[in-house]
């Protein structure tokens, strides 16, 4: 048992959510598990879902990929970032499937391959309009055909949205465009194409999803996957015009309490956006001045007992829900979800 700051991943609500998602797409679902998982811990996750059958996982850089292979995950894993020439050797030495935007990526990887005595195999990704990454759509086919003269095998061709959510005539623009490049290729390859914007918004057949999996996505029965709870390491009463915290800006009317939690902007609490926890009983408490790096003060009604445990983050949609942080921040879930900090103990149920 934990006893300061925890965080808890509800591995049943991963799995409905991942099955929800399975039943909208009409192919396979590969879990986004970068940045550790949007901080939610991509090594257990991976382990879970590979043994409830899952084909493969994604993430984005050659050390997460890595670190997938260190701790014991065999399965099949995509790297989403596109590949650096220089870290050819090591995507092949660990098994790991490299995405190609350029050819000189792909040269290094068949020459690398060559020497180690390895097949080469990789993702082609293909720019339908985000201007990022990606060989141009229209060059598509010369494209691959180099990087198959080259003796790269490759396995999977796929695209990313630019404006799920956003701007659906421009999803519709890539789509399409996606589909021309299908066309050209043809059938021996493994396209994917929506992220979970695109598979909620517009449909998909394989489709990367990462957001909509971890249940981050209001409107659509998806449930959040994380919980962070705390007790509180001091409970005590104030006196009329006591002020609390950095910049004494809450000061108090008198006779209130105030508990102190032990997690503070360096667990990922956003600062300014956090305004509320959950009580043991379920009420709202405000949180009470600043929040500081380690530990936030929040006002109660009355007393408690160190046992408590406040529930900071709620696996909802809710004011003390990871969505309505990022909205009070004027941020995305993303951002404030990869913040959420390594020192937090996390727990899979
Ligand atoms: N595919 C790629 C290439 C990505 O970079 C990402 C994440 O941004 C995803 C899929 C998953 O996106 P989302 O979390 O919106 O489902």
């Amino acid at each position: 048992m934990e006893a300061r700051a925890w965080m808890e991943v509800d591995l049943a609500a991963l799995w409905g959510n991942y099955l929800f998602l399975k039943g909208r797409a009409g192919g396979e679902v590969i879990p986004v598990l970068k940045a550790d998982a949007y901080g939610h811990g991509a090594l257990p996750l991976a382990r879970f879902l590979f043994q409830r059958g899952v084909r493969r996982v994604a993430v984005a850089t050659l050390a997460e990929g890595r670190a997938l292979r260190e701790g014991g995950v065999e399965g099949e894993v995509l790297l989403l970032g596109s590949l650096h020439p220089l870290e050819a050797e090591e995507a092949l030495r660990w098994g790991l499937t490299p995405t190609l935007s350029t050819l000189e990526a792909a040269r290094a990887l068949a020459e690398r391959a060559r020497a180690l005595g390895l097949l080469p195999r990789a993702h082609l990704k293909v720019d339908t309009g985000m201007n990022r990454v990606g060989f141009p759509w229209e060059e598509a086919a010369m494209a691959l055909k180099a990087v198959e003269a080259l003796g790269v095998r490759v396995e999977g061709v796929y695209s990313h949205l630019a404006t799920a959510g956003e701007d659906a005539a421009f999803v519709e623009v890539q789509k399409g465009r996606f589909l021309e490049v299908r066309r050209a290729l043809g059938e021996a390859y493994f396209y994917h194409l929506e992220n979970s914007y695109g598979l909620l918004l517009h449909g998909g057949e394989n489709v990367r999803v990462g957001l909509a999996l971890y249940g981050l996505v209001p409107g659509f029965g998806l449930r959040p996957v994380l919980r962070l709870l705390a007790r509180p390491t001091l409970v005590k009463r104030l006196k009329a015009g006591d002020r609390v915290g950095y910049g004494g800006e809450y000061v108090a009317r008198g006779g209130e309490w105030l508990a102190t939690l032990p997690v503070g902007y360096a667990d990922g609490l956003p600062r300014g956006a956090v305004r509320f926890v959950r009580g043991p009983g379920g009420g709202l408490h405000p949180v009470a001045g600043r929040i500081s790096m380690d530990q936030t003060t929040v006002a109660l009604p009355g007393p408690l007992g160190l046992e408590a445990v406040f529930e900071v983050l709620s696996p909802d949609f809710g004011p003390t829900g990871l969505v309505a942080w990022a909205e009070a921040r004027g941020t995305i879930p993303y951002e404030v979800a990869v913040h959420l900090s390594r020192r937090l103990p996390r727990l899979y149920l």
